[in-house]
């Protein structure tokens, strides 16, 4: 029994249970409570304003919440830095606009955090963040600085960035978001490509085909609830809520 409690605790990689979170009088998320499995890949959906990035920024405590309790990699997410830093270490986190350093070169970028928080040696530092620039593809560009790149580039950069650090987890809020067409797919062929690596991820998109492709479950929020959740399949082709059939509609 306790062998096969054990067993099951571990196989989730995050557990938030009964999140809420108010800005002010604004209750922004409502009592959401989801798991999600070690290497398994959740896309969230809805509407502009539904609590999507408020969700995300909630499992790395870069916002905090009002009650509920969030677990990653059986670490509890307290308002103790040394938890908050703890589960930082495991999350990586690329955002819409790409947050890169402009001061400093595309490498610098990417070394930066594993040789302060995790210690390493300036050279396996740079060894990690030259054979992550091969795997994004943008080698070449090592030493330009941000202003030079592309944003198509300067994304790749932001997720190699945060793989530097060898996370258990990458959290992606709207990654293509602000990017021009022609861009999208590059950004999303590299996120395809981690996908399969089995690490765990949670992508904000309003990319429905890549969700279709990608996602092993998704999740639509709205007006901070969890409307629906389940197989892209049964989500896009069976959805049994008047709401997720409304979303859909506007957007497919
Ligand atoms: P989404 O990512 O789904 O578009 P957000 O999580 O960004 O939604 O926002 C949810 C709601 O919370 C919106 O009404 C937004 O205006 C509000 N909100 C987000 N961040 C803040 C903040 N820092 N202060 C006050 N209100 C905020
Ligand atoms: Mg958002």
């Amino acid at each position: 029994m306790n062998q096969l409690a054990k067993t099951d605790q571990s196989q989730w990689m995050i557990t938030c249970e009964g999140l809420n979170k108010y800005f002010g009088e604004l209750h922004v998320l409502k009592d959401v409570s989801i798991k999600v499995k070690q290497g398994e890949v959740l896309c969230i959906l809805g509407p502009s304003g539904s609590g999507k990035s408020t969700f995300i920024r909630t499992l790395n405590g870069i916002e905090s919440i009002n009650s509920g309790t969030i677990t990653v990699d059986q670490k509890k997410l307290t308002h103790k830095q040394k938890d908050i830093d703890a589960i930082r270490k495991e999350t990586g986190m690329v955002f819409q606009q790409f947050n890169l350093f402009p001061h400093m070169t595309i490498k610098q970028n990417i070394m930066l955090s594993p040789a302060v928080v995790r210690k390493w040696s300036k050279v396996k530092a740079e060894q990690k963040a030259e054979s992550l620039l091969k795997r994004v593809g943008i080698y070449e560009q090592a030493n330009k600085f941000p202003s030079q790149l592309s944003g198509g580039q300067q994304q790749r950069v932001a997720i190699a960035r945060a793989l530097a650090m060898e996370p258990k987890v990458m959290l992606f809020d709207e990654p293509t978001s602000a990017l021009d067409p022609e861009m999208i797919k590059e950004v999303l062929t590299v996120i395809k490509e981690l996908a399969q690596t089995g690490i765990t991820m949670l992508v904000v998109t309003h990319e429905m085909n890549f969700a279709r492709e990608v996602a092993d479950r998704v999740v639509l929020f709205d007006e901070g609830c969890i409307v629906e959740m389940g197989t892209p399949e049964n989500l896009f082709e069976r959805p049994q809520h008047e709401r997720t059939k409304l979303f859909l509609s506007k957007i497919l």
